[in-house]
């Protein structure tokens, strides 16, 4: 018999798989779960009677950490080993102010074929379940401390696998584990429309953000191959709608590819773009990725493009570079598995 994985089961559901007579054991159960404990024998308010139970018929967690590589007080970067020999990557940001945020997996490689993502260089295994996203969380918060923000930003495409990523927030949110703040917690989409109506219709109601890199279309189909059947102007006409319905700002993340999203034309296009959505824009100066024909903008130009969108009145942020010396930074997420 497979085994249940206790991971991203709410308080009831493991009353009920465990077929408990008493409900607060679940909520106990949960409570232990959460902290990230590996051994059942630490649960010292259950009865020994359940955690052979637990022992029997139960897993804590079936990751196993294969490499861990560290950017001293910056970012942590996880190799994982999944049960069925698949591997993901899993990342811990720390910005100047001390607050880490845990930057998960939703997938194993990513079917989107981003021409400047180095994950999409792995191509697609499968899609992560929802404990093996919980267990990303773990396992970062057992080698760093607490964590109090979460983001969709790792390998895969959150919204195609939207079911079990809103699986582990809604365990990962819950008051009586981790109590991450759904404000606290980003999703981030390369533009899945089918996806974003499901969000608008049926939550999470965390953040948004739209990996839109350029508005030309054009260019954006050559780089993002989802523009082709998600174009832009359907994204936006979704955009509204989901804006309409939740009243939640968006964030437009622009990756910055030098003599190809950096030009005075991008900057018109994504100021005629936006409004009127109530979005901000995040600008991500490309990361270098082994093997990917791209350059990132110097410095200068950077500033450039930052102080003109700026100008027009859009508010504007810029993604510091971390975790580049570890290949742990945006799109260079990549595990090379043996025999593929
Ligand atoms: S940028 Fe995101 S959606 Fe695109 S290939 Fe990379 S991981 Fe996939």
């Amino acid at each position: 018999m497979s085994k249940i994985h206790l991971a991203a089961l709410l308080p009831d559901e493991i009353t009920e798989k465990l077929h408990l007579l008493k409900q607060f054991r679940g909520k106990q159960i949960f409570q232990w779960v959460q902290k990230g404990i590996n051994n059942f024998e630490r649960m010292t308010n259950v009865p020994n009677p359940i955690k052979t139970l637990l022992n029997e018929q139960t897993i804590l967690s079936t990751s196993k950490v294969e490499a861990c590589y560290r950017e001293e007080g910056v970012s942590i970067k996880l190799r994982i080993r999944l049960l069925d020999g698949h591997t993901i990557e899993s990342v811990l940001l720390i910005d100047t102010q001390g607050r880490k945020t845990a930057c998960l997996s939703s997938q194993a490689g990513c079917p989107m074929k981003c021409m400047f993502c180095k994950t999409a260089d792995m191509g697609f295994k499968r899609n992560l379940e929802s404990h093996e996203i919980v267990e990303q969380f773990h396992i970062l918060s057992s080698l760093s401390g607490d964590i109090s923000h979460i983001v969709f930003m790792g390998m895969g495409e959150p919204l195609l696998n939207l079911k079990e990523v809103r699986k582990a927030i809604d365990v990962l949110h819950h008051p009586e584990g981790r109590n991450i703040g759904l404000r606290k917690i980003t999703i981030s989409t390369c533009g899945i429309i089918s996806g974003i109506e499901d969000m608008t219709c049926n939550g999470p109601a965390v953040r948004l953000a739209v990996s839109l890199v350029t508005a030309d279309d054009d260019i954006r189909k050559k780089l993002m191959p989802v523009s082709c059947t998600n174009t832009l102007k359907q994204l936006k006409q979704t955009l509204l709608a989901y804006q309409d319905r939740t009243g939640k700002w968006i964030t437009f993340e622009i990756v910055l590819l030098a003599g190809i999203t950096d030009r005075e034309e991008d900057i018109n296009k994504l100021i005629a773009f936006i409004p009127p959505l109530r979005a901000s824009v995040n600008i991500i100066p490309w990361n270098p990725a082994h093997g990917l024909p791209y350059k990132r903008p110097d410095g200068t130009r950077i500033k450039w493009f930052r102080e003109r969108l700026a100008a027009s009145g859009i508010v504007v942020t810029q993604r510091y570079q971390k975790g580049n010396s570890i290949n742990a930074a945006c799109g260079q997420l990549f595990v090379d598995e043996p025999g593929e």
